[in-house]
């Protein structure tokens, strides 16, 4: 589902993708982990298009990030372009950025409306059985700005899903909210991975990723330090930096 060969990216002189190589079939969870600046929300940007990437190959949800390939040449995307490779790619921030002016129901259903041409009766329908999916149901006509922080991000979760997108990218999207909140999400999310959802998450919940990953890749500097199973990478790091990280957190 996600497919990275020596992917690069820099923002001029600095190079904050050094080559990074990662791999995530359908119905898998990845967990990224790693220190501030490592590289991981522009890992997580590149793959959903909004960033580009300036070396080597990264696929996601079958599409080519960045380009389109024909007769073996690669060819830059138009803005326009992009937009429409993004379709099949979920991604939930630290911050829920919900459309403040609109009800939640609103929220859930303009992109399936706006984009995907879905008729209103069946995004309403849809986005009925996401908010009953993630508890919030009886919320469908309050405005974002009076539910809680978890509430919100809940509901940036069932935006994203109707969409049905076949990967969802969470960028620390527990990191914003009070403690007592933390754990709605992480059991949304839980649900998700249960239901056989492909998943990025960056995340600095080792709970979370030691239970739900299939694979934890630990980033530092621009480059993946290691990458294995939760038990491999939180129980026994190979190398000195990982040691350290995991340590330090644990
Ligand atoms: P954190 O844990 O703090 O979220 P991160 O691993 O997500 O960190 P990134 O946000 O990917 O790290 O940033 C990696 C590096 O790239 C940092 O040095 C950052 O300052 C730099 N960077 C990120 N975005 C830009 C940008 N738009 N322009 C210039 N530099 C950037
Ligand atoms: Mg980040």
């Amino acid at each position: 589902a996600v497919v990275a060969e020596g992917v690069r990216k820099r923002y001029g002189p600095l190079e904050v993708l050094k080559g990074i190589d990662f791999d995530v079939s359908y119905g898998k969870v990845a967990c990224i982990l790693g220190p501030s600046g490592s590289g991981k929300s522009t890992f997580l940007r590149c793959m959903n298009h909004l960033e580009r990437i300036d070396g080597g190959r990264l696929s996601v949800a079958g599409k080519l990030v960045g380009y389109r390939e024909r007769n073996g040449k690669l060819y830059e995307l138009r803005p326009n372009e992009i937009a429409k490779t993004r379709i099949d790619i979920g991604m939930v921030f630290q911050s829920f950025n919900l459309f403040p002016h609109m009800t939640v129901l609103q929220n859930i259903i303009e992109a399936p409306v706006g984009v995907k041409n879905v008729s209103r009766a069946e995004a309403i329908d849809y986005a009925m059985v996401l908010l009953r999916k993630v508890g919030l149901a009886h919320k469908r006509d309050a405005y974002p700005r009076t539910l809680s922080g978890g509430q919100q991000q809940r509901v940036a979760i069932a935006r994203a899903l109707a969409m049905r997108p076949k990967v969802m990218l969470f960028d620390e999207p527990t990191s914003a909210l009070d403690p007592e909140l933390v754990g709605e999400v992480l059991g949304v999310m839980k649900e998700l991975a249960n239901e056989g959802m492909t998943m990025v998450v960056v995340t600095h919940e080792m709970g979370f990723a030691r239970e739900v990953a299939d694979t934890v890749t630990f980033m530092d500097g621009g480059y993946i330090v290691e990458q294995g199973s939760p038990e491999a990478i939180f129980n026994s790091p190979q190398t000195e930096r990982a040691q350290a990280f995991f340590g330090k957190v644990r």
